[in-house]
């Protein structure tokens, strides 16, 4: 039985109503909303334009003790079949800008996609997000997961960030008080990321231009980009080979549960070839962690985040 039970749903609907003027929808399967396509109905998906509605999705959701699960790209999520019992907010497109501020610096909104962000730098000539090339997702689900690559990452140029408490008090959190680690950032329990800063250099268009098509090309060569996936499913371990790597030395390349597989093309990409469920996904997971527990003695940890409920 969902949350919002038959005989409160109508109340709840006319109260997330009363407050998003954006969209709202019950029951909708999520796995519209990740790239990795899998993942169970939310009782209610809300897509808010302004942070008045924003405040009032968290006051809700507070009062009536509903959990709350925050969603920007949904590129780095395993939501299970059974879904999210709770409200689903959706920072992406429908909470989206960006645009240069004091000549060197970038103030965007937490749905703002990372394309488009790097658009904005492009387009002024500033450089520090080259390496956001051809990845998917949003400000806020970068700031929360340090998104990074080419030994380069979200915490190196971000000024400052703007949250709302779980009591939706907004805060505005600066450099000295940010903490992040690899693919991690402490943030306070529950908070929603609303925007954020990030300090650039002006540099030359044509270098920034070719550093991008570089990294796209490195990318497109190594990666497959054109499938369903979450990007890198695990993360690299500390004193041991890349988990890419000893996915690949295990002889694991193309092995398959249900829908789900490990691409050919890159041991550390687990990629929906159509139909897969979460629940293949995550046993072709621990399946591949077993083995690589196994043969190599390193313990696998995921780096997408596993969330929902099982059917
Ligand atoms: C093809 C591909 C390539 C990728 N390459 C890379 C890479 O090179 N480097 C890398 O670091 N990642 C990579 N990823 C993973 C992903 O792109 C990043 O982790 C990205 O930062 C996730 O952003 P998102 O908006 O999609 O977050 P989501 O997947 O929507 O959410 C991720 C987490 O952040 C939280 N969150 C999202 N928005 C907010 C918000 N506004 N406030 C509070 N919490 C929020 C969510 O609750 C969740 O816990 C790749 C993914 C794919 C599919």
């Amino acid at each position: 039985m969902t949350m919002l039970m038959t005989m409160e749903r109508k109340e709840w609907q006319r109260r997330l109503g009363e407050i998003v003027h954006g969209r709202i929808a019950f029951d909708e399967p999520l796995a519209a909303y990740t790239t990795l396509r899998v993942g169970g109905p939310a009782d209610a998906i809300v897509f808010p334009e302004s942070i008045e509605e924003i405040r009032g999705v968290v006051r809700m959701t507070r009062a009536q003790s509903l959990p709350l699960l925050v969603l920007g790209g949904g590129s780095d999520v395993v939501v299970r079949d059974g879904g999210f019992r709770g409200v689903v907010l959706r920072m992406g497109r429908n909470f989206a800008g960006s645009r240069v501020i004091a000549g060197d610096r970038i103030e965007a909104r937490a749905g703002e996609s990372f394309p488009s962000l790097l658009r904005t730098a492009r387009t002024g000539s500033l450089a520090g997000l080259e390496f956001l090339a051809t990845v998917p997702g949003c400000v806020g689900g970068g700031v929360a997961t340090n998104v990074g690559a080419y030994g380069q990452w979200f915490a190196d140029v971000l000024v400052s960030y703007t949250l709302l408490d779980r009591d939706a008090r907004e805060t505005n959190v600066p450099r000295d008080q940010m903490e992040f680690g690899y693919r991690y950032a402490r943030l306070p329990e529950g908070s929603v990321i609303t925007g954020a800063v990030f300090q650039l250099t002006m540099k030359p268009r044509d270098e920034i231009e070719e550093t991008v098509r570089n990294y796209a090309q490195s990318r497109r060569d190594s990666q497959p980009l054109r499938a369903s996936s979450a990007g890198c499913i695990f993360k690299n371990p500390d004193n041991a080979k890349q988990a890419g790597y000893l996915i690949d030395k295990a002889g694991l390349k193309g092995m398959a549960v249900g829908g789900a597989a490990i691409s050919e093309q890159h041991g550390n990409f687990l990629i929906n070839r159509g139909g897969a469920t979460a629940n293949d996904v995550l046993t072709l997971l621990a399946e591949v962690r077993k083995i690589v527990k196994k043969r190599y003695d390193v313990e696998l940890e995921p780096e997408v985040r596993i969330l929902g409920e099982d059917e």
